[in-house]
């Protein structure tokens, strides 16, 4: 029997009739654009995330994107951002104009390192734009006394890490909640996944919300009057009945992703070449992923995938090492922390539906690669 990394069928089965429901009952509707469920859904995020505003749009890309854009940037003007990350988090501020400035990571966490954007803070730097790798929040209080210092606003991109929380001053914050803006993915491997392509961002400005709210729609708060240019951005109105569905579902998930981890963990202790991931003091981490660093990565990798276990690299290559980034000079070498993680992590399976026995049996299959 093979172990999937990850299992939507299995998902599926267990919320089959609710998700039926809402889907049929938008298409009885015929109201695909806009309809009631993507502000229901904006509310429910925004709560999740102790927002005051939240905005559907097509992807999480997007939610990075249409922020960026707001901030109007010129040639030469700088974001920095983590290079250990999915492509989107950079090719967002290059599609808005912008320049990466690519920092590396806290090996333990694999979030940017807050000394790291200190450091790489120029009189150039317009945004911040944070990572919640993996499940768990970067360092937030850190890196926003750097970024408040400079008025510089920070965007955080939770894509991994929809309801991740980290305790700040004993008080539970939210992904989204303390950063000018926190942005969500749909796409279905993630923890909350759509169908299809979806996004969301969440905001506590009254003022951008309203913004953001038009540039989704071509610019305009009423039809055919364009203030500015904006996009076609919206979030389908099936894919937001979808997540409405699984919505309830989240917190439950995310909990039984915590402890397919903590056995994993419990496991790998102590394990001369298994390094289990490290959840940082003051995280509740959501474990998007189970990320150990090994040795001989690749032929472990191989061993898994031979005995029907499905695993990957998240992420092989740096952003800072990707060839459309070539011309702003990094080489190997230029992100120490990063590129050895590039070399030595693996993910393994951790979705809510993966029994104690999968795990066990992968367990095995790692400890006995290494004998
Ligand atoms: C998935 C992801 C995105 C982009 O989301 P899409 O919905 O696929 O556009 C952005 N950032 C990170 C860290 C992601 O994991």
């Amino acid at each position: 029997m093979t172990i999937p990394l990850l299992d939507l069928k299995a998902q599926y089965a267990t919320i089959k009739d609710e998700v039926n429901r809402a889907i049929a009952s938008v298409v009885e509707r015929q109201e695909f654009i806009m309809g009631r469920e993507i502000a229901e859904l904006e509310a429910k995020v925004a709560e999740l995330s102790h927002a005051r505003h939240g905005i559907g749009c097509a992807s999480g890309t997007d939610a990075i994107l249409l922020p960026l854009k707001t901030l109007g940037l010129k040639p030469g003007d700088e974001v920095i951002a983590p290079s250990f990350t999915f492509f989107a988090t950079a090719g967002t501020i290059h599609n808005a104009g912008g320049t990466p400035v690519f920092v590396d990571i806290d090996p333990a966490t694999y979030c940017a390192d807050p000394a790291a954007i200190e450091a790489a803070i120029t009189p150039r730097t317009r945004a911040i734009v944070i990572v919640h790798l993996f499940g768990q929040m970067a360092a937030m209080e850190r890196i926003l006394a750097i970024a408040a210092k400079r008025g510089i606003p920070v965007i955080e991109d939770g894509a991994q890490s929809i309801g991740a929380r980290r305790q700040i001053d004993g008080t539970w914050r939210a992904a989204g909640e303390l950063g000018w803006v926190g942005t969500f993915s749909f796409f279905p491997s993630k923890n909350l996944g759509g169908y299809g392509d979806g996004g969301l961002i969440v905001t506590q400005q009254d003022a951008l919300a309203e913004r953001l709210k038009k540039l989704r729609v071509h610019g305009g708060a009423k039809q055919y009057h364009h203030e500015e240019v904006g996009t076609n951005s919206r979030l389908d109105t099936i894919q937001a009945a979808i997540l409405l569905a699984k919505f309830p579902h989240l917190a439950t998930w995310s909990s039984a992703r915590r402890a397919r981890a903590a056995r994993y963990t419990e496991a790998f202790r102590g394990h001369a070449d298994i390094r289990p991931p490290v959840t940082d003091a003051g995280n509740e981490h959501i474990f998007h992923q189970y990320t150990i660093r090994v040795p001989r990565r690749d032929e472990l990798m191989a061993h898994l995938k031979a005995a029907g276990i499905g695993c990957a690299v998240y992420y092989p290559i740096g952003l800072h090492l990707q060839p459309c980034f070539a011309e702003l000079g990094y080489r190997i070498g230029s992100l120490p922390k990063t590129e050895e993680a590039m070399r030595d992590v693996l993910s393994l399976p951790v979705y809510p539906e993966l029994t104690d026995a999968s795990v066990d049996r992968v367990i095995g299959a790692v400890k006995g690669f290494f004998g």
